[in-house]
């Protein structure tokens, strides 16, 4: 064993990896946490992830009354800090798995070595780009990228809300507001949906489901809260406004897979980390992957959350067998 290998290197500071390093870190496998650092662009990136552009969480047990998203991404970083987590405020651009130990690359030009690794660096929503847009999801101001997340909010109970997009993603987010909204807006650049018929359907058979067809949202209206979005017709380039209470993008996601090129990790049809029979482990023995890289179907913080611990057994049960541990 090289002295100079961590057991365990966890790349990604979200629910899954968190919740790795609480494992690992109880079952004494010393995990270095690359928690990143903030990015721009494409849309915001920060350390800990999606929850870090939501505000209130009331779909997490444990807090009855709901709790911030990024407080709550502070309580796992230190819960995962108290039991020996050591966390490097950096990111890992670049693994060469073709050795062992593997090799990572860091921001910082550094080369560290890992026995092991688990790979949970999330994906990021994909959003319109506008500027009001983002500001208003990072305040609250009522436009987000998961309706599941925050749709049930009091403050959009029997108001008119839109969705952006016309995919399966989209349908089920409608569908979902169609429980608490005044009209759900389906808002889609095209006239046909990409969606499969039986969630259309789903969506268009409730009675305050409307379809907007062949419009882009190109503004997002309001100060402090949204008050309607500008809509540009995708066919004659003319312009109107709808007034809205909520707006929820629902454009797909894409997994924070960039730092793998060339790794031989291998993916799904969908650009996914391909996991071996839903379990943690990856194509590479000693490589595992919990949470939104690894998951194009839940997406949600309990489920990472709990990938992440089963990535930290994993990597527990490999490093002991493969007499690292
Ligand atoms: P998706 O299928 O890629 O659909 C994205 C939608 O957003 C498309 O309608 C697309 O328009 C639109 N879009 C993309 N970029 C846009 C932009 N810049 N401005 C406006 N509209 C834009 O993504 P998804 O709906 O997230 O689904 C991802 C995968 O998960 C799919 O395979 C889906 O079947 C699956 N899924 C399944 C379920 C389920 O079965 N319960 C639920 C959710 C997701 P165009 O149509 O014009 O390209």
């Amino acid at each position: 064993m090289s002295a100079h290998a961590h057991k365990v290197v966890i790349i990604g500071s979200g629910p899954a990896g968190w919740t790795a390093a609480i494992y690992a870190a109880r079952a004494q496998l010393d995990p270095v946490v690359y928690c990143g650092v903030p990015k721009a662009d494409p849309g915001p990136i920060l350390p800990g992830g999606q929850l870090m552009l939501t505000t209130e969480v009331e779909n997490y047990p444990g807090f009855e009354h709901g709790i911030q998203g990024p407080e709550m991404m502070e309580k796992f970083r230190k819960q995962a800090e108290r039991f020996g987590t050591k966390v490097v405020e950096d990111d890992i651009v670049k693994c060469d798995f073709s050795n062992r130990p593997f090799a990572l690359h860091t921001g910082e030009g550094k080369v560290i070595h890992a026995h092991s690794v688990i790979l949970a660096t999330g994906a990021t929503a994909n959003w319109l780009g506008l500027d009001n847009e983002m500001r208003l999801a990072r305040s609250g101001g009522g436009v987000s990228a998961c309706a599941v997340c925050d749709g049930a909010l009091p403050v959009f109970r029997d108001q008119p809300l839109a969705v952006v997009g016309g995919g399966d993603t989209a349908m089920e987010e409608a569908t979902y507001l169609t429980k608490f909204a005044s009209t759900v807006y389906v808002i889609h650049r095209r006239d046909s949906l990409r969606a499969s018929r039986i969630m259309q359907e789903r969506f268009l058979s409730r009675p305050n489901a409307k379809v907007v067809w062949n419009k882009a949202v190109t503004e997002v209206l309001g100060t402090d809260r949204i008050e309607g979005v500008e809509l540009t017709d995708t066919v004659t380039g003319e312009k109107s406004r709808l007034d809205v209470k909520g707006l929820f993008i629902a454009i797909g996601h894409t997994p924070t897979t960039k730092f793998l090129a060339g790794s031989g990790i291998a993916f799904n049809s969908k650009g996914y980390i391909d996991l071996k029979n839903r379990n943690s482990y990856t194509n590479i023995p000693g490589v595992f992957a919990a949470g939104d890289v690894a998951d194009a179907e839940y997406r949600q913080a309990i489920t990472a959350a709990g990938m992440g611990c089963q990535a930290a057994l994993d990597a527990e049960r490999w490093l002991a067998a493969s007499g690292t541990h």
